[in-house]
């Protein structure tokens, strides 16, 4: 991924608290804690959240099925009566400036204590013809969040290997009628093969030609094959190719595992101190109510940090009671407990 060459500009006056990059349910949440914490928080908003192309979302405790964009709208209206100020914006660059950061936004750099990364993954699919177009219309990666929809249905797993038959043998829970479409060699081990034909997948060899229908044409969902008869089924589902969603936090400094994911411990801070990283960009569970939840743990762990801060410059301290030894040696956090 490209990185921007280093870009001149005015530092706004005036120090954010707190700067969260991306406004999905991650920075939503964290958003909404630090808001109510009392902070001056600015949210940048790139655009719809990764699930954006679906119509309803599952799983999230009492909004089953809500769908992406009037989550982020009542999530957006629960932000209003506090500091925090929503821009529809990117941020282009990071930087550090001493102990703050500076993110350009536009033309100008914001400056803030503390930066939070919500910058989510992007899902780099297959290059089977008809499969991006249909990414959350008939296609689906989990399901937990889209396997319910389809019980009972006649369902396709696409891939091959360990992870293309970990899916095949999840999807069977849903559904006993499932194929597994291997797109060309299957690369199962015979054990592996052996447990598809037992627990009743089919598998099918034969080069994906296309896939067409679906609800985009309130029809079954279309598979075709090189040299094959096609194969209608109510769904497919298959486990992408990840990248992240941005390229700040690894321009910044910020450590990366093998997976590309940014790696945070377990208050969510990335190796770079005062840099947090939450939300599907930091790896597996990947869920709304998950990158909530990861939002809401980061924004508390800040605003702990941040009365410490305030706490020691009056020259006060969060000093412990005989029975618990002296002052701690270094300031408390909610991993710590
Ligand atoms: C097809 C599909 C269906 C799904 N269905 C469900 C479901 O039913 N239930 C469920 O729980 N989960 C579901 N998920 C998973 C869910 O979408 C994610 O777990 C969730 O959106 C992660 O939230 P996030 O805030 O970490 O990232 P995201 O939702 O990806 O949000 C990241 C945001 O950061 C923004 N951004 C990136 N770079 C910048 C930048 N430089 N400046 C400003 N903003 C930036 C992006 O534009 C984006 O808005 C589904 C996913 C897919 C792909």
């Amino acid at each position: 991924m490209d990185v921007p060459a280093p870009h001149a500009g005015e530092v706004v006056p005036g120090l954010w608290d707190v700067l969260i990059v991306g406004a999905g349910p991650a920075g939503l949440s964290a958003a909404l804690t630090l808001g109510r914490s009392r902070r001056r928080v600015l949210l940048l908003d790139g655009g719809p959240p990764r699930n954006a192309s679906v119509s309803a979302g599952h799983g999230l405790l009492t909004r089953d099925g809500i769908s992406p964009q009037e989550l982020k709208a009542a999530a957006l209206a629960d932000l209003e009566p506090y500091d925090v100020t929503v821009r529809e914006d990117h941020a282009r660059e990071v930087r550090r400036v001493g102990e703050c950061f500076d993110v350009r936004v536009g033309d100008a750099w914001q400056r803030t204590r503390v930066l939070v990364f919500a910058t989510g993954v992007r899902d780099i699919l297959p290059p089977v013809p008809g499969l991006r177009e249909r990414w959350g219309q008939g296609v689906f990666h989990c399901p937990y969040c889209d396997g319910w929809e389809h019980e009972g249905r006649a369902l396709a797993v696409y891939g091959s290997g360990q992870s293309a038959h970990h899916l095949a043998l999840t999807v069977r829970a849903w559904s006993d009628r499932v194929t597994l479409l291997c797109d060309g060699e299957p690369c199962l081990t015979p054990e592996q093969a052996l447990d598809l034909e037992r627990v009743g997948v089919t598998v099918r060899t034969q080069p994906v030609r296309r896939v067409s229908g679906g609800p985009l044409e309130d029809a079954p969902v279309c598979v075709s094959f090189v040299g094959a008869p096609p194969l209608q089924v109510d769904a497919v589902f298959l486990a992408p190719e990840q990248q992240g969603g941005s390229h700040l936090p690894a321009a910044l400094g910020c450590t990366l595992d093998g997976k590309g994911r940014v790696t945070v411990d377990g208050n969510q801070e990335t190796s770079l101190p005062g840099v947090f990283a939450i939300g599907d960009m930091t790896g597996a569970p990947q869920y709304v109510v998950q990158a909530a939840a990861a939002g809401m743990h980061a924004a508390q762990v800040i605003n702990t940090r941040l009365i410490h801060a305030a706490v020691h410059a009056l020259g006060a301290a969060f000093h412990k009671s005989p029975e618990d030894g002296e002052e701690v040696a270094r300031d408390p956090e909610p991993h710590d407990e």
